[in-house]
């Protein structure tokens, strides 16, 4: 079915389309089911999702060159209802009024807001889909709660494809809002055994912190993804071969889509040299900052997250040519190259500590991700359920992966506060965690930076550890700042006089 919006530029459009092909829609009425702001790619794909999906669409984009275009390309794939105007496009909306917004992250959001609260009513309800802060999110749901509306930021993941074809959606947000909203939201998700990637995450900014950090996640299940390529190709194995080990990984354990992303890119060759397009790319890996959002949230919750915030790091320091060139320069140690990360045993044996080593940190960043959710829905009172979130990253999300299974299945069966604990994958790090020492301490004989593998066992050897130095610390902080320390056979809070008799005394 095409449609055809009723003002006279827009019937421009429609004659273009074919007068006797599109369907009258009057914006004036109410018949909208939900609208979507903003044309650029993930608001377009969004809308014809919907529309694809047997929702009638309201659209509308600043500079309406857009939404023309999306009435040309898209009119056919279902009901829109092109506006010229914010005023006509709300008014086009059935109450409540559900509106997505999906314009430029920040000052954009803020401003279409602005424009439209004054045009709405009490009850309805506006979603903002972009990568917005969870801070940020938490303001705009008291500010427009104040006005009788709802505000729900949702986290979707999957980039433009995902949002036409299905992805994970995170809302957040009040449960009237949801009980209005998610059905239409569920009905474009992406479905694993007919349950839709998409689901409340909790109140506010419950939706946005999520998608923060599936995002932190992903930064993590990359940076381990690279340090394994960087070991193999230590090991004497060329990019097209390592596209194959990647693909028959992807039938195991490792599913996921970014070891198939990997497995493509390693096996794309250069046009330009004939070689592999890998070996052309400069080396600088860029980000847009949900990643260091990530790590900054669990800095002021201290959340202890060091594999996904080394990940940050070595995006930052892939960035910095210079620092890396005088360095280079500078400093001695073993050159890392082919051939020189294998360990004592053969490749094969190699190849597969590293599957292993992969397997684990990737556990540790979901672990670390998880509980950083954890700790901020206990402290802003979201009540996130973990199930419910490892549930909807299944499929349609970029961190999705036939470990997200297992982890619902784990949430699911046990009482967790942390994923390493959960019966199947402890077992599974009991098995892997030699493949994950003999990998680590390789890559560090050779030269071989592995910041993301050599933090998440860190991680893992601080956490079962019967103690840490941490009591050092105490003393060192009692001794230069009177910090007291806590004594572990007595209650209360202890100094040494250490400037004088070194007397203990209780404080
Ligand atoms: P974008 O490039 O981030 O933003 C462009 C859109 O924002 C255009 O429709 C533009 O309107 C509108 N806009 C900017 N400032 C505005 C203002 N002051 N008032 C009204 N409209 C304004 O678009 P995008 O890539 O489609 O992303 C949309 C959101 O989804 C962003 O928050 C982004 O972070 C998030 N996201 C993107 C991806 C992705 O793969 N691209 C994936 C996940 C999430 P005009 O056409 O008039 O300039």
């Amino acid at each position: 079915m095409s449609s055809q919006p009723s003002t006279p530029a827009e019937k421009t459009v429609a004659e273009e389309l074919g007068a006797d092909e599109v369907q009258a829609v009057d914006v004036q009425e109410a018949t909208a089911a939900v609208g979507v702001v903003g044309m650029a790619v993930m608001g377009r794909n969004l809308a014809r999702n919907l529309a694809r999906h047997g929702h009638v669409v309201a659209i509308f984009n600043r500079s309406t060159a857009r939404t023309d275009e999306v009435v040309v390309a898209h009119g056919h794939e279902g009901t829109f209802v092109a506006a010229p105007d914010l005023t006509s496009f709300v008014a086009s909306l059935a109450r409540p009024r559900r509106i997505i917004v999906m314009v430029q992250a920040g000052a954009g959001t803020d401003a279409v807001i602005d424009q439209l609260v004054p045009l709405l009513e009490e009850g309805d309800i506006v979603v903002d889909g972009g990568n917005a802060h969870y801070v940020d999110t938490r303001r705009r749901e008291e500010a427009l709660r104040a006005h009788g509306l709802h505000f729900v930021g949702a986290g979707i993941s999957g980039g433009e494809v995902g949002a036409l074809e299905g992805p994970s959606i995170m809302p957040g947000g009040s449960l009237e809002a949801y009980a209005a909203l998610g059905p239409i939201l569920e009905s474009i998700a992406a479905v694993v055994d007919g349950e839709p990637c998409c689901a409340h995450m909790g109140p506010d900014g419950a939706g946005h912190f999520v998608k923060m950090v599936h995002n932190g996640i992903e930064y993590a299940d990359m940076q381990f993804i690279a340090e394994a390529y960087d070991l193999l190709r230590g090991a004497g194995i060329e990019p097209e071969a390592m596209a194959g080990i990647f693909r028959t990984w992807n039938e195991g354990d490792l599913d996921s889509y970014l070891i198939e992303v990997t497995a493509e890119v390693l096996s794309q060759r250069d046009a330009r040299t004939g070689g592999a397009l890998v070996d052309s790319i400069v080396d600088a890996a860029g980000q847009k900052g949900t990643g260091s959002w990530t790590v900054q949230a669990a800095l002021e919750l201290g959340v202890p997250v060091n594999a996904i915030a080394e990940s940050v790091f070595a995006r930052a320091s892939s960035s910095h040519p210079e620092l890396r060139a005088a360095a280079r320069a500078a400093l001695d140690g073993p050159v890392a190259a082919a051939g020189t990360t294998r360990t004592p045993a053969d490749l094969e044996t190699f190849v597969e500590d590293v599957r292993q080593t992969l397997w684990s940190a990737k556990v540790v960043a979901y672990a670390q991700g998880l509980h950083l959710i954890r700790v901020a829905s206990q402290t802003y009172g979201w009540d996130v359920d973990i199930e419910t979130v490892a549930r909807i990253w299944r499929a349609g999300c970029i961190i999705r992966a036939r470990l997200l299974e297992r982890i619902r299945g784990e949430y699911a069966a046990n009482d967790l506060i942390t994923l390493l604990e959960a019966p199947s994958i402890r077992e599974g790090l009991a098995g892997t965690q030699d493949s994950w020492r003999r990998v680590v301490g390789a890559a560090a004989q050779a030269g071989v930076p592995v910041p993301g593998f050599a933090a998440s066992l860190a991680y893992y050897d601080t956490l079962r550890a019967e103690r840490l130095p941490a009591a050092l610390i105490q003393g060192q902080r009692d001794y230069f700042g009177a910090h007291t320390y806590r004594r572990t056979d007595d209650d209360g809070s202890f100094h040494t006089d250490w400037s004088g008799d070194r007397a203990e005394l209780r404080v």
